[in-house]
């Protein structure tokens, strides 16, 4: 295990227990996350080392590396998936559209293979042997296993995507500052995390399921994404929330949290969470944020 006693963020050393969770997917182990009280930077504390993190990744659960169609949960988590990589290339052609594109961390290749198809020069990043195959194999992707971004030229790329992977990379500001020299002037990075300050991550508490223990190694905010990205000369420039994931969420928490699938609870729960995040400065489960490489001050 790998303990953390400055703040990655900040650098200064007032971290407090925030809470214990269960790693509900894999191993059962319990694991502390903890808060900096200078920046609220909130992180899983200690962790896992690098090496000994994949035993926590084999589980049946994490369903985002297969199209498993068995069951009502996974056909709404792959249905919801079709809908939302439609989504999420719309706001690509938004905010981009010069051609080269980064997606770290693309799974099956679905994401990429749409960016392909709406013009993008494209190449991928998976570490998973399975869903990198299955993306070179479905979409003759050009996918690397390679997850250092040394290997890309210096402003080799005009946006990057992360969706929901930024929460699980062990080397967190080598990443962003990479990100500031693959990216050309102006260049852009979404970012789809969870957000821990959300409506139902305070209700589910310990049970709330994006917590995702000791996968997720960090646990954003707002405010505390804005100040990590800021650091690397990045500005925020739009935030969207990501509402299906909301219901998602709150399900797998109900499951957590009962032992039981309680489909209209957890649906329950979900809308609320959204119309607050909607409603308040709170945000919604899950936030997507791009962020736009600025000028260098000469
Ligand atoms: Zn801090």
């Amino acid at each position: 295990m790998i303990t953390l006693d400055k703040c990655p963020l900040c650098s200064k050393e007032n971290l407090v227990k925030k809470l214990d969770c269960i790693d509900h997917s894999t191993s059962n182990e319990i694991f502390t996350i903890v808060s900096c009280e200078t920046c609220e930077f909130t992180f899983t504390n200690p962790i896992p080392k690098e090496e000994n993190l994949g035993e926590y990744y084999k589980s049946d659960m994490y369903i985002s590396h297969t199209n498993n169609t068995k069951g009502l949960f996974n056909w709404m988590y792959q249905t919801v998936r079709k809908y939302a990589v439609g989504t999420k290339i719309n706001l690509l052609k938004k905010i981009s559209q010069k051609e080269n594109h980064l997606d770290i961390g693309c799974g099956t290749g679905e994401f990429l293979n749409a960016c392909q198809n709406a013009g993008y020069k494209v190449k991928g990043i998976e570490p998973s042997e399975i869903a990198r195959d299955q993306a070179i194999k479905n979409f003759k992707l050009s996918v690397s296993d390679n997850t250092n971004l040394n290997q890309f030229k210096t402003e080799e790329f005009d946006s990057i995507s992360m969706w929901h992977v930024l929460e699980h990379i062990p080397n967190l500001n080598e990443t962003i500052k990479e990100f500031d020299r693959i990216l050309s002037q102006k260049g852009k990075v979404i970012i789809a995390v969870p957000n821990h300050k959300s409506w139902d991550a305070n209700y589910y508490k310990e049970f709330w399921a994006a917590w995702d223990v000791p996968i997720h190694l960090w646990h954003f905010s707002r405010n505390t994404i804005e100040q990590l990205f800021s650091k690397y000369n990045f500005k925020l420039k739009k935030t969207k929330p990501m509402l299906f994931d909301s219901f998602y969420v709150s399900l797998l928490s109900e499951e957590f949290k009962t032992g039981k699938k309680k489909f209209v609870r957890g649906f329950i729960i979900g809308l609320i969470s959204n119309i607050i995040g909607i409603l308040t400065k709170k945000g919604c489960s899950s936030t997507i944020y791009v962020f736009e490489k600025q000028n260098k001050a000469i």
